[in-house]
């Protein structure tokens, strides 16, 4: 027989260590608040093995209670930790609540003076809490798999193990018992959770750190004004070659630099905040939009004749026009070019150097209009004839 005072001290300095370490990390990365929910059920626990230790040196009933609420406590927080991870809401409430129905349930046979009943359903009731904080990180695998599913394992492979500890000590103790029972499910139990404390608490932080790498590269791939892809990310998704039959249209709106020089580089950006509108607004779900500069607009249509693209062009346009014009009272307009992919290989840099010298022949010819890349236009005669 292990040394059961030795291993609860064990299970509490892990958690407690857990519980500072988590914090830092959340100090760090505020924006995880999980990690400090984390925290706080690691923090309730490792009170909670203080007081089960206190309650083996010299059983006591009250010990016995307190050590309960907080450990149900505790694994209600991880609980809320985990739905807080996985859909980012407030998780007080959910925890208040399992808190609120696991305690009800263990201080029921508190109150009747059973505390055999007392263990038997606290296991229950922190195998129920563990099962519940397991099918959070299962629900959450498409975020992480690896790492939500290793959690979810773990954390299921804990409760499992309180099953039998509730089980062996109403069979063997009964339900009055003079001290903590001690059988080989009750130690099997705490090695498992003193090897799945650290390690919980590594994936955890590997959470934490996989959704800050997922945001740093989103945002390293969005424009900030208007949410649009920017170049890098244009280019990253066509990175050589366009898919066959696709179509690449560039904006670039008219005087733009009098709009910022009469009227202030705010409204400058509003005006590029409502082309960004009127460029998503009914975009096929396939088609990539993205600002590639200042004031100017990529749009690659994918699966498009020349001519339809055409047709979409000259719908951005005026609907910037109009849109502009009931926002703001302003009257701007934007030019565009269009190039789409010929017959052999379609180098991404190839039609969008074409789609540009459109653009400034758009430019060159008047503004406020939207003009087809010689070679698309041919291409456009032979698909209609
Ligand atoms: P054109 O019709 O020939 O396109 O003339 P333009 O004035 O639109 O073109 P030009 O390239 O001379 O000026 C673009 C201006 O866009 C210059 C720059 O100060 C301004 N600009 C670039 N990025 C931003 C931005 O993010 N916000 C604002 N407000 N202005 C920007
Ligand atoms: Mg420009
Ligand atoms: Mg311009």
């Amino acid at each position: 027989m292990l040394d059961f005072a030795s291993l609860l001290v064990a299970i509490g300095f892990s958690a407690a260590f857990l519980a500072v370490i988590l914090l830092a990390a959340w100090k760090t990365s505020r924006r995880d608040g999980f990690l400090f929910t984390c925290a706080l059920g690691a923090l309730l626990i490792a009170i909670s093995v203080g007081f089960s230790t206190l309650d083996s040196f010299r059983p006591s009933s009250w010990v016995l209670g307190i050590a309960f609420v907080l450990l149900l406590a505790g694994e209600a927080s991880l609980y809320g930790s985990a739905a807080q991870f996985r859909l980012g809401t407030s998780p007080w409430r959910r925890i208040a609540i399992a808190t609120f129905v696991s305690v009800a349930l263990t201080l029921l046979p508190f109150v009747l003076g059973y505390n055999g009943v007392v263990y038997a359903v606290g296991f229950m009731a922190s195998a129920a809490l563990l099962f519940l904080i397991s099918h959070q990180f299962w629900q959450a695998r498409e975020q992480a798999p690896m790492t939500t599913l290793a959690i979810a394992a773990l954390y299921l492979l804990v409760g499992l193990s309180f099953l039998p500890r509730a089980v062996l000590v109403l069979t063997r103790d009964g339900m009055v018992v003079l001290g903590p029972p001690r059988n080989w499910a009750q130690d099997l139990s705490i090695l498992l959770v003193i090897g799945a404390i650290p390690a919980l608490g590594a994936m955890t932080m590997a959470l934490s750190q996989i959704r800050t790498v997922r945001t740093h590269r989103q945002e390293a791939l969005t424009d900030p004004l208007t949410g649009l892809l920017n170049r890098r990310a244009l280019f990253e998704a066509h990175e050589s070659e366009l898919p066959p039959s696709s179509i690449a249209v560039l904006f670039d709106i008219d005087e733009f630099k009098s709009i910022n020089d009469a009227h202030g580089h705010a409204m400058g950006d509003r005006v590029i905040v409502l082309f960004a509108l009127a460029l998503q607004a009914n975009l096929p779900a396939s088609a990539s939009a993205a600002r590639i500069g200042g004031e100017e607009f990529a749009l690659i249509l994918r699966d498009t004749a020349p001519d339809a693209a055409l047709r979409h062009a000259e719908d951005v346009r005026s609907r910037f026009v109009a849109l502009v014009h009931a926002e703001e009272r302003l009257n701007c307009t934007v030019s565009a070019g269009l190039a789409a992919t010929g017959p052999g290989a379609a180098s991404t840099d190839r039609v969008l150097a074409e789609a540009d010298r459109a653009l400034y022949e758009a430019k060159r010819s008047g503004r406020d209009r939207v003009i087809v890349a010689r070679q698309s236009m041919e291409l456009s005669a032979s698909t209609a004839g």
